[in-house]
């Protein structure tokens, strides 16, 4: 059974200043396990695509299924990291990555375990006691993360969650990703507007058009793992980055 399924979905936002069509008609799955990147121009929708995979938002037309079940409303099972990290600033870090322990009501210390394991993969445990305002931007994207995975969901969503980030700390948090996947095992489900950064992280790539996104390109991304960031050099690499470009070039969202 395939982790998520989007069927002829389609997203209209309805505003007072004229309406929106936001997103498709676009139907795609993401297997369990899968890191499935969807890269594409601002504004074509990639977000709502995500809101709506949660159920954090509803469809206009067509159908989304998780783990088989027709999604009507918030769905459980899964873990989002937003752009913005959206720590809180009076919670030291451990309580932050506990937050949805506390909102469960899931045991207390082995909450507190899970967290520490978690923040020791994302390599911030020296900051356990630390306020959000102490940090820097990676690390406390890295604390949101392991918020996220606390509760052992089977499915991460991750939105645009390096754009904030310096070239540098992007590639770093790029490598930390791939590792907390290989150890949580989590099917992810990864928006971006990065060529390179969907390429390296993901097993297979939705290229989208401008808005309303539909689906250009349907790349599997064949790599082993764990990837070195000098694989983004390599020949077979380098093709499949320059293929979602061409769409981009083609479609005028890139012109040069
Ligand atoms: P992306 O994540 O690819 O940048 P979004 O999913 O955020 O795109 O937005 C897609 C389109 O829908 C944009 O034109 C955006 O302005 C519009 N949009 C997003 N949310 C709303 C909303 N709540 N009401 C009206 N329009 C919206």
């Amino acid at each position: 059974m395939n982790a998520v399924v989007f069927t002829d979905v389609q997203k209209t936002y309805y505003a007072n200043q004229g309406d929106v069509d936001a997103l498709g008609p676009i139907s795609f799955a993401i297997e369990p396990g899968e890191t499935l990147a969807v890269v594409g121009p601002s504004g074509c929708g990639k977000s709502t695509l995500l809101r709506i995979a949660a159920g954090l938002d509803d469809v206009s037309a067509g159908t989304i299924t998780v783990a088989g079940q027709l999604v009507g409303g918030p769905i459980a099972d899964v873990g989002i990291v937003f752009q913005r990290d959206l720590l809180l600033d009076w919670r030291s870090v451990i309580d932050n990555v506990l937050l949805p322990a506390e909102l469960k009501s899931m045991d207390r210390n082995a909450a507190r375990r899970r967290g520490i394991q978690l923040l020791a993969e994302l390599g911030v445990a020296d900051f356990a006691r630390r306020y959000p305002w102490e940090l820097s931007g990676g690390m406390r994207q890295r604390v949101a993360i392991a918020r996220a995975l606390l509760c052992k969901p089977k499915m991460l969503f991750l939105d645009e969650p390096f754009s904030a980030l310096d070239a540098l700390t992007r590639d770093q948090m790029n490598v930390t990703l791939q590792q907390v996947q290989a150890t949580e095992r989590v099917t992810t489900l990864f928006i971006t507007h990065s060529i390179m950064e969907a390429v390296y992280l993901s097993d297979r790539v939705i290229v989208m058009s401008a808005r309303p996104g539909r689906i250009l390109d349907d790349i599997v991304v064949p790599f082993a793992r764990p990837r070195r960031l000098s694989l983004r050099e390599d020949l077979a690499f380098v093709e499949i980055a320059r293929r979602i470009r061409v769409h981009f070039e083609r479609t005028g969202v890139l012109v040069g």
